[in-house]
């Protein structure tokens, strides 16, 4: 057995239809891997026994949660176990919302993931769904289970329609499962044993399945990309320090790094790094103080400026239009014009829906008729336009996942999310290191005020300013 140490850690999310098994399959990972605390197993199924109760492993993990919500860590979606191979933590998304929420604001971002689906209900819109969002995600491991094979008595032909039926809409959606495999999760079937009751399945188990997965790119191989979380300022006389905290999506920072803040284009460099150890990087809150005393608010974006100097590719996009794959869950449909909040990152802004290039189900994926491309229905995902109050910083899907990832939330509800794929905002203006920028109601101010503010402003911040005039925009 490999040290610990040595183990690399891979985040799985397990999706599926309400009552498809994904607590059971979780419960059993976690029976047969021995990662439940001592005693556990025997304790829930004596306590089932008292309560003539039939035992089910979803009781186990329901007990888990428990005990975990009234300690000290609240981590009570996520379970851990570990092969010769690989530590293992896998996510629990009870539902569409709280598995966009989860991926998008970094609260759990995973990396692969199993899909599972009743043998004997077969294949549900919510099948459907979940498997549009991993794509959408850019999760490209999934592992498709078919479970409850003990009640269709581990029928062949039952397994086969489902998997060329769901092999036929991932096909359509450009995904391409690693495999599917037959289980039953309550009779241990193919979950970390090869089951005896489907010797027509010349399958992996799930756990060889999990095992065979590759190892991604770790998020310290990255370009550094962090969003400010706040800026904290120190009242004891004499000590103007600021620290600049946030938590890292990818990258390491170091002192002396030099940086740039976007939108706000502002440079600096790392003057000393607050935290316990002497870097920063990916998924630990951190904070860090700079040599200059320049003004940064929650919401920037900031990078390593020499890495964005050396490949434009990699350098944050500024705009306030940018193209969008958008899954929309929100109760009310999402129309055109009305304003919403958009958070990416830390920052937030006013956002309102400019264009819907292409709107379809995510479950029959056929394009939604006779809506005059004016609203997004719960349930749909749409192509569209994204217009913001303020510029954003962010990264394309195609160059950084997580920075690409927004939600749009209304009336203080998360309504929707999605990726950025574009950016449309080719008026946008080019951040320019110690530049200023400066948006102007272009219909309020006549060229004369327009003149004269841009005077004032170089004056105060040097030459390097740019206004940015905005027409059509009486809604904000
Ligand atoms: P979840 O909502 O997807 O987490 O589903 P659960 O894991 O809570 O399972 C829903 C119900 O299906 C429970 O009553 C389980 O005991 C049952 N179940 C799960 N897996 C199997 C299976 O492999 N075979 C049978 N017969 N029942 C199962």
């Amino acid at each position: 057995m490999n040290n610990n140490a040595e183990l690399n850690d891979l985040n799985i999310v397990i999706v599926g239809h309400v009552d498809h098994g994904k607590s059971t399959v979780i419960g059993r990972l976690l029976a047969d891997t021995d990662s439940l605390p001592q005693g556990k197993l025997e304790q829930i199924k004596e306590m089932c026994r008292r309560n003539s109760k039939p035992f089910e492993y979803a009781f186990l993990l329901d007990a888990l949660k428990d005990e975990r919500s009234q300690g000290i860590t609240i981590d009570t979606a996520r379970s851990f176990f570990k092969t010769d191979k690989r530590k293992y933590i896998i996510i629990d998304a009870p539902g569409h919302i709280e598995f966009l929420k989860n991926m998008i604001t970094g609260a759990s971002r995973a990396e692969a993931a199993l899909l599972v689906i009743d043998a004997n209900e077969g294949i549900k819109e919510n099948s459907r769904r979940h498997g549009y969002m991993l794509s959408m995600l850019g999760i490209s491991q999934i592992a498709v289970i078919v479970n409850k094979m003990d009640l269709v008595n581990y029928d062949e032909k039952i397994y086969n329609d489902i998997v060329s039926e769901y092999s036929e809409f991932l096909h359509k959606i450009n995904v391409k499962p690693m495999i599917f495999i037959p289980v039953s999760a309550m009779q241990g079937d193919n979950i970390a044993i090869k089951s005896k009751n489907m010797p027509w399945a010349n399958t992996m188990t799930v756990l060889e399945a999990l095992d065979n997965f590759s190892d991604v790119k770790q998020p310290d191989d990255l370009p550094f990309r962090m969003s400010v979380q706040d800026v904290y300022k120190f009242t004891a006389s004499g000590d103007d320090r600021r620290i600049i905290a946030g938590t890292a999506d990818s990258g390491i920072l170091r002192m002396g790094d030099e940086i740039i803040f976007y939108p706000s284009g502002k440079k600096t460099s790392v003057k000393t790094i607050e935290s316990l150890k002497n870097f920063i990087s990916a998924g630990y809150a951190s904070g860090f103080t700079v040599t200059e005393q320049i003004y940064i608010k929650r919401g920037e974006l900031c990078v390593k400026y020499d890495a964005v100097k050396s490949d434009e590719k990699i350098k944050p996009l500024v705009s306030t239009m940018f193209k969008a794959s958008l899954f929309w869950l929100g109760k009310e449909p999402m129309t055109l014009g009305k304003i919403y909040s958009l958070k990416i990152g830390t920052a937030k802004t006013d956002v309102k829906l400019n264009k819907i290039i292409k709107v379809i189900n995510a479950s029959s994926l056929d394009e939604a008729q006779n809506n005059k491309n004016n609203m997004i229905n719960r349930h749909e995902v749409a192509e569209c336009i994204l217009e913001t109050e303020r510029p954003i910083a962010f990264d394309t899907a195609d160059v950084m996942a997580y920075t690409s990832r927004f939600v749009i939330v209304d009336k203080y509800e998360i309504s929707g999310g999605g990726i950025i794929t574009e950016n449309a905002g080719g008026e946008y203006p080019e951040m320019r290191e110690n530049s200023a920028i400066l948006i102007v109601p272009s219909a309020k101010l006549t060229q004369d005020d327009i003149e004269r503010i841009e005077e004032i402003v170089s004056r105060e911040f040097g030459n390097d300013v740019t206004i940015y005039r905005k027409n059509n925009f009486k809604n904000f």
